[in-house]
C-alpha cells in the first residue's frame, strides 16, 4: 500500500479549489504587462494609504510572533461594531474561520447543509471533516433570478445529523442575497444545537433597505456565527484577515482549534488601520455600484443575460461559449474567473473594475464577440 492510500478517503477525493489565474502568471505566459485581473473578486482600488502605512511599520518587527490575541484588531472591531471583544474570532482569511467552524461541528455520521451554487468552500471544508454534505436546490429570491438560496428546501434538510448550515449573503459566485426578515425566520426555526453560518464576505458592498444587520441577531441567537472579511471591500486580500462575530462561548470554542498565531502582524496592524479609513470604503462602494451599472448596461445592450448582482462581480452567461470567451479574454491580456466547477459551465464571473479596467474589458469582449 502506498502513503496516499493511507491518507483518510475523503481528503484523497477532494478537489483543491481552483483560484482566479494570477497577473504574474499570464503576463509571463504571453510576455504582456498590462495584464488585468477581474477573476477573484479583489478591490480594484487597492486598499486605504492609512493600511499601507500601518503595514510598513509594523514590518519593522518581523522578529516577534504577533499578539495571539488580536487585542487591538478586536477592540477596534468592537467600538465599529457594537459587540464585546469576547465575540470575535480572527481567522486567516475568513475561510480559516468557516474551517473553524467546520472542525468544532463536523465530522464522519454528521450532516452540513448549503446550497446549490453556494461558495465551493463549505463543500471543502465538510469533506475535509469527512462529514456529509447536503446540498438545496437553488431557486429565485427577490425575484431575482434561478441561482439564489432556496430557504425553505435548506430548511427541508435539516434532521438528527445536521451541525452546521452555511449560508452565504450575498453568495458568491451568483451574487443573490436574502432579506433580513425571511433569513430571520429562518433561523428562528433552526433547532439551537446547529450552527447557523451567515458568510457576509460582501456585507460592506450590500446598500439595501431589507438586507439585514445581523449582528444585531446575536443576542437571540446562540448558535449564529457571521463572518466578514478584509479581503473584499478593505483591499487586503493578499495579507490574509477575516474574522466571525458569535456569541462569547462559541469563541472560546473556535480558540481552542485556532491556530495560535493564525493573524500574523502585518495583517494585524493593517486591518486595523484600515477600519479608520471610512471614507476609503465609502470610495471604494461607489466604484462599485458604478462599475456594476456601466457593466450591467453593457450586457443589456448585447442582450447578453447576467445574474443580478448586489456583490462586487458579475456572473455572465455566454452560454456555450464560455471557455473560449475565458481564453480569448487571456490571450488579450483580460483575467476574468470560470465557475464550471460550480456547475454552472455557461458563465463566466466578473470582478467589478475602475473604469479603465472595464472599458479594457469591453474593447476585449467586442473583438471577441
Ligand atoms: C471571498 C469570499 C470569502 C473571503 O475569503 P477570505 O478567506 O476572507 O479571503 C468568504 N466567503 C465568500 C462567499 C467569498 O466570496
Amino acid at each position: 500500500m502506498s502513503i496516499i492510500d493511507s491518507a483518510l478517503v475523503q481528503i484523497r477525493q477532494l478537489h483543491p479549489y481552483s483560484p482566479g489565474k494570477p497577473i504574474e502568471e499570464l503576463e509571463r505566459e504571453l510576455g504582456i504587462n498590462n495584464a488585468i485581473k477581474l477573476a477573484s473578486n479583489e478591490n480594484p482600488l487597492g486598499c486605504s494609504p492609512l493600511a499601507r502605512a500601518a503595514l510598513e511599520k509594523a514590518g519593522e518587527h518581523n522578529e516577534l510572533y504577533p499578539d495571539a490575541n488580536a487585542y487591538y484588531l478586536k477592540q477596534k472591531l468592537c467600538q465599529k461594531l457594537g459587540i464585546g471583544d469576547n465575540q470575535i474570532t480572527i481567522g486567516n482569511g475568513s475561510n480559516d474561520v468557516l474551517d473553524l467552524v467546520a472542525r468544532s461541528f463536523l465530522d464522519a455520521g454528521t450532516e452540513a447543509i448549503f446550497s446549490q451554487y453556494a461558495f465551493m468552500v463549505y463543500a471543502m471544508v465538510t469533506q475535509a471533516c469527512g462529514a456529509t454534505a447536503r446540498v438545496a436546490p437553488a431557486s429565485a429570491n427577490n425575484g431575482d433570478s434561478s441561482y439564489g438560496h432556496d430557504l425553505d428546501a435548506m430548511a427541508d434538510l435539516i434532521n438528527d445529523r445536521t451541525r452546521v448550515i452555511f449560508i452565504a449573503n450575498p453568495n458568491n459566485p451568483t451574487g443573490t442575497w436574502l432579506r433580513g426578515d425571511d433569513l430571520r425566520a429562518f433561523i428562528e426555526a433552526v433547532p439551537e444545537s446547529i450552527a447557523v453560518v451567515v458568510d457576509e464576505a460582501y456585507f460592506e458592498y450590500v446598500d439595501l433597505a431589507q438586507y439585514p444587520d445581523t449582528l444585531q441577531w446575536l443576542d437571540r441567537f446562540d448558535n449564529l456565527v457571521v463572518t466578514r472579511t478584509f479581503s473584499k471591500i478593505y483591499g487586503l486580500a493578499g495579507l490574509r484577515v477575516g474574522y466571525s462575530v458569535s456569541s462569547p462561548e462559541l469563541c472560546e470554542l473556535f480558540n481552542r482549534v485556532r491556530q495560535p498565531f493564525n493573524g500574523n502582524s502585518l495583517a494585524l496592524a493593517a486591518a486595523q488601520a484600515a477600519l479608520d479609513d471610512d471614507e476609503f470604503v465609502e470610495r471604494s462602494r461607489q466604484c462599485n455600484s458604478q462599475g456594476l451599472l456601466s457593466m450591467q448596461h453593457w450586457f443589456d445592450r448585447r442582450g447578453i443575460e447576467y445574474i443580478p448582482s448586489v456583490g462586487n462581480f458579475l456572473t455572465v452567461r455566454f452560454g456555450d461559449n464560455s471557455s473560449q470567451v475565458y481564453q480569448d479574454l487571456l490571450q488579450r491580456g483580460v483575467i476574468v474567473r470560470p465557475v464550471a466547477n460550480y456547475d454552472m459551465p455557461e458563465f463566466l464571473r466578473i470582478s467589478v473594475g475602475t473604469e479603465d479596467q472595464l472599458q479594457q474589458l469591453y474593447r476585449s469582449l467586442g473583438e471577441i464577440l
